[in-house]
């Protein structure tokens, strides 16, 4: 059986911050809910992670490091990336 490539929810803020959720990756531990400092994210419905408030999302990418299933991905344009 052919595997579908995953479908994310984006979300993009006014300062250009950008989360990204792989809602067929996510399995609902809450583990980004509860490190998020701003309550961005909650539990929706859907047991899965939902961005309820990305304007209040400062990019500190707390959500992206902590969480086991790589389903949630933040971008931050005034972060550099690091050089190799
Ligand atoms: S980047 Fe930081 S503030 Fe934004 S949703 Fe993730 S944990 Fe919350």
């Amino acid at each position: 059986m052919k595997k579908s490539n995953p479908n994310p929810v984006v979300q993009t803020a006014k300062t250009g911050i950008e989360i990204s959720i792989i809602k067929e990756f996510c399995k609902g531990c809450g583990i980004c809910v509860e490190f998020c400092p701003k309550d961005v994210l909650a539990l929706g419905s859907d047991l899965k992670t939902n961005c309820i408030n990305i304007e209040a999302c400062n990019g500190d990418a707390l959500c992206e490091l902590r969480c086991p299933d790589f389903a949630i991905f933040v971008k931050n344009p005034k972060k550099k990336a690091i050089k190799k």
